[in-house]
């Protein structure tokens, strides 16, 4: 029988690129030869439940791109589609393998993951060797003097800074060292439908932020503008490369940006350091809350049907194009949480189904901002207007007419579901219950 050659493994996540990229530039340059593989993971895929997921169509184009780069180069990507520990069973069966390359991954499922590809890895003498890629800085990187993790964004993001100065934020050149592909013909890769899903006609943004970054600082906060960067999806799914981002905001001395960046890796480090807040409070008595959840409610808020059009205006635009403008994520997050005292668990699962930048970290962050029950919340006092955020944010109401156009007629558009003033006095009595015991 032919022996068959020893082989190094990168195993592509959330990086699906070929440039600058740390766990494949390790692998290539320490040893080669070396097989990419990309695993349609069926304990995520099974849990999603729209066929027609645009992120899985994202992925899957994304995916055809990289075989398609990798060939040539005389290469292929080894794709499977199971569950990750089956799929690593079955690829151990028909390859030998030196050492298995991936990139970190902060999130609980992928922690437990790791840990156990990890465990079947080492029974066959096989060694993992994990990598940092998709922040500057993680784990216990930027940490308190006493090594404790940091709980409040400003001080985290002043260190962040320092230890910044005297970091490299050069490209790993991954490109000198693709000679070092293994020279394969993989099978090609499972359809779609063979996988239970729907290619989505939506589209996706384009990974070009520099333009918007620039005048960035003025524009972020009107949703009626394009002022932000769309480039959220591209940073999922690693598409782009966040020391790439760093060094232009750099160049371009945009702080402001800059300091974006670094809520999303404030967001990682917490949810790394505290797992638990994936779905419980960071402030555990924020769990006394009696919500009301009243599922008609909840279900007019989906569909953008509230009578509060900045609100309707975000939902409608999520439910359309898979994207929500910050300023109004915001907005739409506190009505849901504090004016209709629906648990923000419920805001947060809707947004992981639509959401085409979905990023459990900074989505649980962002609803426990905006319920009071975060690190750095606002105060559960601080309950925003939706009207006087129009005002401040949308004065000449441009974003609601693009998403709301029958509000230019009072008889077509739904009353308000809840009145304000009423829902504020309701959502303080109901906080100050839960927190004062
Ligand atoms: P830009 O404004 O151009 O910013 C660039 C990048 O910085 C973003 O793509 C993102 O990676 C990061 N960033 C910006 N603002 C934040 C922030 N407040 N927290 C963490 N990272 C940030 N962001 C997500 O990436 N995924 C989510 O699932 C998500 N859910 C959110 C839910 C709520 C309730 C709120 C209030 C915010 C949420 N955010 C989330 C943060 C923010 O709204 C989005 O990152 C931003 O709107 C994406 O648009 P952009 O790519 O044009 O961002």
């Amino acid at each position: 029988m032919d022996k068959k050659p020893l082989i190094n493994i990168f195993w592509f996540r959330r990086d699906l690129r070929l440039y600058d990229n740390a766990g494949l530039y390790r692998a290539l340059k320490e040893s080669g030869p070396v097989l990419c593989l990309f695993i349609f993971d069926r304990e995520i895929l099974d849990q999603l439940e729209d066929k027609d997921d645009a992120r899985v169509t994202f992925i899957y184009q994304t995916i055809q791109k990289l075989a398609a780069d990798l060939e040539k180069h005389g290469s292929s990507l080894l794709v499977r589609y199971d569950k990750a520990e089956e799929a690593w069973k079955g690829i151990l069966k028909e390859y030998a393998i030196g050492t298995v390359y991936t990139n970190h991954d902060y999130e609980p499922y992928a922690k437990q993951r790791d840990a156990k590809i990890e465990t079947l890895l080492k029974k066959h003498g096989i060694v993992f060797k994990t990598y940092k890629d998709q922040v500057i800085f993680e784990k216990d990187e930027v940490v308190k003097d006493d090594g404790l993790p940091y709980t409040v964004y400003t001080p985290y993001m002043r260190k962040w800074y320092q230890k910044l100065k005297s970091f490299y934020l050069e490209a790993y050149p991954t490109e000198k060292y693709l000679g070092n592909l293994y020279k394969h013909k993989a099978a090609a890769l499972p359809s779609l439908r063979s996988m239970g899903f729907e290619k989505s006609d939506r589209e996706f943004p384009n990974p070009h932020y520099e333009k918007v970054i620039k005048d960035y600082a003025e524009k972020r906060n009107y949703p009626a503008i394009r002022g932000t960067s769309h480039i959220g999806l591209h940073l999922r799914f690693g598409t782009v490369s966040i020391r790439d981002l760093a060094r232009k905001a750099n160049e371009y001395h945009e702080k402001t940006w800059l300091n974006e960046l670094i809520w999303r890796e404030f967001y990682m480090m917490i949810l790394d350091h505290f797992p638990k807040t994936m779905d419980h409070a960071f402030k555990p008595e924020y769990d006394r809350i009696k919500w009301v959840n009243d599922e008609k409610q909840f279900k007019a808020w989906c569909d953008g049907q509230t009578g509060y059009p900045l609100v309707d205006a975000g939902m409608r635009e999520l439910n359309t194009t898979g994207f929500m403008h910050n300023r109004v994520r915001m907005v739409a997050a506190s009505f849901l949480s504090k004016d209709l005292l629906i648990d923000w668990r419920w805001g947060e699962r809707y947004f992981a189904r639509k959401l085409l930048d979905y990023e459990m970290a900074s989505n649980v962050g962002g609803w426990q901002w905006a319920a009071g029950s975060g690190t750095d919340a606002a105060p559960y006092f601080r309950i925003f207007n939706p009207d006087s955020q129009t005002k401040k944010f949308d004065p000449e109401l441009a974003y609601i007419k693009k998403w709301v156009p029958e509000y230019a007629d009072f008889s077509k558009y739904p009353k308000p579901i809840v009145d304000h003033t009423f829902a504020r006095e309701r959502c303080l009595k109901a906080f100050k219950q839960a927190l004062s015991h």
